[in-house]
């Protein structure tokens, strides 16, 4: 079975795991140690030296945390991966291992809010610029990109606008200049969506949400090339230290294996919520990629989605205070940040998610008052849109 090509399904249930190298046991053991023996000071010199495999101490590598990043890797269609601590943890060892101090990132207009504080600190201290740019054609993104830009970064579908980006388009382009690609896909998981397969460089995720799918765990996953990802392993993680832990590890390599079930039944969900939204007086504007209203984008979904996704924004008629007041009437949808898990979630980008971009960034954007982002569960969805509608008639 080792060199067939299996499908998504079963790679999310099998790929980096062997039982015959862990006595046989069915399940990936958890291997909760913070370092290894050796048999003599001899071993112990050669595998520091890298003259001999073998685990050392686990800020530099786990048993648990390697079979999920030869899943990951394997899902992404990527050559490896590395594990970490958080989104942000992944986020901030990409972006320092592909800049230097004078360096230029240009990113999607729209990105996580602390991805947004992350480039603000960059700057501040060690003078690394960006810009934000629309990327919606050939001509835009060539005028866009600097001398000095040394890696694109960009998350589509953008949260919470739910705009895409043109992967193959963006990386065509880059790869002519010898610019990485780096993409949060983040919103799609690999079973929506495979950056690497279109051209891009690195993938990386927020693991605590789709991967996770269990709103238990916080976590990071980067993928990419093996010489890249041996780069940041040995600096920027190894030196930084924003590794996962072996337990967490373990949670989302059981998360994976139902990986995409849930992701069909997000996207099912979402598809007969976003029929209900539609229809109702109350609410604006729906943006969602699989919306017939998004033209453009929509076309963009066919060609490097397969399913529009368990996200949806959108707008209410009035003010803040009606978005608020229409939140506070939900009963059985949590008011909550995050997403990807069971449970539907519901927030308010402009005061929670991106309260930390400044207002008129955050317009730009397209980050109204009246804005909120719902991360579609695994519930019945006849309970979901009942419950919004009792809210909607509340308000
Ligand atoms: N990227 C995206 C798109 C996110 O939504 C988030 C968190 O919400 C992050 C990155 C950061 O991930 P974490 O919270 O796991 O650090």
């Amino acid at each position: 079975m080792e060199n067939k090509n299996l499908r998504f399904e079963t790679e999310a249930i099998h790929a980096g795991y062997h039982s015959g190298e862990h006595l046989d046991s069915l399940v990936p053991p958890l291997y909760q140690t913070s370092t290894y023996t050796f048999e003599s000071a001899e071993q112990g010199e050669r595998r520091f030296a890298g003259e001999e495999g073998g685990f050392v101490y686990s800020r530099l590598g786990n048993p648990t945390v390697k079979i999920l990043e030869e899943r990951m890797a394997k899902l992404e269609q990527g050559e490896a991966a590395l594990a970490f601590s958080s989104g942000m943890a992944a986020v901030s060892a990409v972006l320092t291992a592909l800049t230097k101090t004078g360096d230029h990132i240009l990113c999607s207009r729209g990105i996580y809010g602390c991805t947004f504080g992350l480039l603000q600190l960059l700057e501040g201290k060690y003078n690394i610029s960006h810009d934000f740019s629309d990327m919606s054609s050939r001509e835009m993104l060539e005028e866009d990109i600097r001398p000095n830009t040394a890696c694109i970064y960009i998350e589509t579908p953008i949260n919470p606008t739910m705009k895409l980006v043109d992967l193959e388009l963006v990386a065509a382009i880059a790869k002519q200049r010898g610019i990485p690609v780096v993409v949060d896909n983040t919103f799609c998981s690999p079973y929506l969506q495979t950056p690497i397969s279109l051209g891009c460089d690195i993938v990386l995720h927020s693991a605590t949400k789709y991967i996770c799918g269990h709103g238990d765990v916080i976590a990071g996953i980067v993928i990419g090339n093996s010489e890249f990802i041996q780069t940041v392993s040995r600096t920027t993680q190894k030196d930084m230290g924003g590794i996962i832990s072996p337990f967490d590890a373990w949670l989302l390599l059981r998360g994976l294996k139902t990986l995409p079930v849930r992701m069909d039944r997000h996207c099912e969900n979402a598809n007969r919520l976003v029929e209900f939204l539609r229809s109702h007086p109350k609410v604006e504007t729906i943006y969602f990629p699989g919306n017939s209203d998004f033209v453009e984008d929509n076309s963009i979904m066919h060609k490097q989605m397969k399913k529009p996704g368990g996200l949806i924004s959108f707008s209410i008629n009035g003010t803040k205070q009606t978005a608020q007041l229409f939140m506070n009437q939900l009963k059985l949808i949590k008011i909550a940040v995050s997403l990807g898990d069971a449970e539907t979630l519901i927030q308010h980008p402009a005061t929670m998610t991106h309260a930390v971009v400044p207002e008129n960034e955050r317009r730009k954007m397209g980050i109204e008052d009246t804005l909120l982002r719902l991360s579609v569960g695994l519930e019945a969805w006849e309970d979901l849109k009942e419950d919004i509608e009792q809210a909607l008639e509340r308000i």
